[in-house]
C-alpha cells in the first residue's frame, strides 16, 4: 500500500515499508502534474503490439530473451518518465499485465470454457509470454525447466487454437488506459483552471466544475472510490528512520506495563518510567503533528485525481507559458511565463521571455534599434579607451535628440542613420 499524504496544496507519496519513506513529493506549483500531462505517449500502443508479437516470436524460435526487446525498454522508460509514480513501481507493471491477463482468459472462457488444468497452463503460458517472474524480464527460453518447458509448449498451442495475436493485442486495454487518462486529466486543468479558456474563464472555478460536470461526468468516475483516512497525527508517518528501531524497541518492551498508566501513573516501575521519558523525548523531536488526510493510492490516476481536487479547493489558477507550453500556477493573473528553468537553458522561462519580448519589440522599431547598435559600437569604443567619454555622451545627446526627431516625423530615417555614422569627434562641426 502507498498513501498520498495531503497538505497545504501539494503531497508526500509515502510507501509502505516499516519506514514509511517518502518516494516523491508535489507542492504548490504542480510540476509534476503539469508535467505528466506534456508528455508524448501516443507510442504507447505501438510499442506494446511490437512488444508482444516479438516476445511471441522469440519464445517460439527460442531466441531473444525480454530483456533486450528495445520495446521492453522504451516502454519502460517512457512510463519513468512520465510521472514519478511509475519509477521503479514494478507493481504497476505487474498489475497491467495481469489485467492484459484476465482479459485473456476471460475472453479465452467465452468461446469454450476452460477446464481447471487447461486454465492454469494457459495461466502459465501467459505468464511467461510477459516474464512475469521479475519486473518485466524473462530467463532465456532455453533455460527452462522441463516441466516449464512443457506447460509453455501445451499453453501456447491452447492459446493459439483459440486466438490470435490480434487478440492478444487486444488484451493491453489496460496499458491503453494510460493514454485516455492522460486525456482525461488535460481536459480537466482546461476546463477547471486554465484562465485563458475562451468562455470559460469568466466563470468561477466552482461553476466550471459545474459545466465540466454535466459534460464529462464519465471522465472521472473510475478515479472516485479511493479509500481516504482521517489521521491524528501525520508524525506516526514520518518517524525518523534512524530512531526508528529504537521507538520500535521501547514500544513492544513497555507496551504491557502502560496499559493501566492512566489508572495508577505511579505504579508502574522506574526503568518503564525511564523508557517513556525516552520516548517522549522522541515525540518532542517530530515536527509535524497536525492532522492529515492519507489517501490510499494504488492508481496514478487516483493521484492526479486528488491533486486536483486540492486545486478546486484551493482556487488555483493556471495557465500555459508562452516559452515552454507548460502548464504553470497564477499568483498574477497577467503572467506569461514561468519560473521553470527549461531543459538545455540557464535562465528561466521569465528571463528569457522577457528578453525574446524586447527584442521582438526592436524588430517593430526600427530607428530604436538603429541608435542602440551604434550606443554599443561606441559604448565599446570607450571602454577600450579608443573614445572619449565626453565626446561619446555628446553624441549621445546628439542621437536621443534625432531619435525624438524621427519619432515626431521631422526626420526621416535614413538621414538619422547617416548622421549616427559621423565620427564622434566631429559631431561639433556638424552641428555648426
Ligand atoms: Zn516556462
Amino acid at each position: 500500500m502507498a498513501v498520498a499524504v495531503f497538505h497545504e496544496g501539494g503531497y508526500d507519496f509515502v510507501e509502505d515499508t516499516r519506514k514509511w519513506e517518502i518516494k516523491f513529493k508535489e507542492d504548490k506549483q504542480h510540476n509534476l502534474l503539469f508535467h505528466y500531462v506534456e508528455k508524448d505517449i501516443l507510442r504507447i500502443t505501438e510499442l506494446l503490439e511490437g512488444f508482444i508479437s516479438k516476445r511471441m516470436d522469440s519464445i517460439l524460435l527460442r531466441t531473444e530473451p525480454i530483456e533486450s526487446l528495445t520495446e521492453s525498454k522504451e516502454l519502460m522508460e517512457m512510463f519513468e518518465s512520465l510521472h514519478p509514480y511509475y519509477r521503479n513501481n514494478a507493481n504497476v507493471f505487474v498489475a497491467a499485465f495481469k489485467d492484459c491477463l484476465n482479459n485473456v482468459l476471460l475472453r479465452a472462457n467465452t468461446v469454450k470454457p476452460l477446464s481447471k488444468e487447461r486454465y492454469k497452463r494457459l495461466f502459465n503460458g501467459f505468464m511467461k509470454l510477459f516474464g512475469l517472474t521479475g519486473y518485466m524480464e524473462c530467463k532465456p527460453v532455453d533455460e527452462y525447466s522441463d516441466f516449464e518447458k512443457e506447460c509453455w509448449e501445451v499453453s501456447y498451442d491452447d492459446y493459439i487454437l483459440r486466438a490470435d495475436r490480434d487478440y492478444l493485442v487486444e488484451a493491453i486495454d489496460p496499458f491503453k488506459k494510460e493514454i485516455k487518462n492522460q486525456k482525461i486529466i488535460k481536459r480537466m486543468l482546461f476546463w477547471i483552471f486554465d484562465v485563458s479558456a475562451p468562455i470559460l474563464r469568466e466563470l468561477t472555478i466552482v461553476k466550471r466544475v459545474w459545466l465540466y460536470d454535466r459534460f464529462f461526468q464519465d471522465d472521472y468516475e473510475q478515479f472516485k472510490g479511493t479509500k481516504i483516512t482521517k489521521n491524528l497525527s501525520s508524525s506516526t508517518i514520518y518517524v525518523q528512520t534512524a530512531a526508528y528501531s529504537d521507538i520500535d524497541y521501547l514500544c513492544n518492551k513497555l507496551g504491557n506495563y502502560l496499559k493501566d498508566f492512566h489508572k495508577n501513573p505511579e505504579d508502574i516501575p522506574t526503568a518503564a518510567l525511564n523508557d517513556l521519558y525516552s520516548l517522549a523525548q522522541y515525540a518532542k523531536m517530530q515536527t509535524d503533528s497536525a492532522i492529515y488526510d492519507g489517501y490510499e493510492i494504488d492508481d496514478l490516476h487516483h493521484l492526479l485525481f486528488y491533486e486536483i481536487l486540492t486545486m478546486v479547493e484551493l482556487n488555483v489558477a493556471i495557465k500555459k507559458c508562452k516559452n515552454c507550453g507548460v502548464y504553470f500556477t497564477l499568483n498574477n493573473l497577467n503572467a506569461e511565463y514561468c519560473n521553470r528553468i527549461p531543459q538545455g537553458e540557464k535562465k528561466t522561462c521569465q528571463v528569457l521571455g522577457a528578453r525574446r519580448k524586447y527584442k521582438e519589440k526592436l524588430k517593430d522599431d526600427y530607428p530604436q534599434e538603429t541608435y542602440n547598435r551604434f550606443y554599443n559600437k561606441y559604448s565599446q569604443r570607450v571602454r577600450t579607451g579608443v573614445m572619449e567619454k565626453a565626446d561619446f555622451e555628446t553624441w549621445k545627446n546628439f542621437a536621443k535628440e534625432g531619435l525624438g526627431k524621427v519619432r515626431a516625423g521631422e526626420l526621416d530615417i535614413k538621414t538619422f542613420e547617416g548622421r549616427l555614422e559621423i565620427e564622434p569627434k566631429k559631431i561639433n562641426i556638424c552641428n555648426e
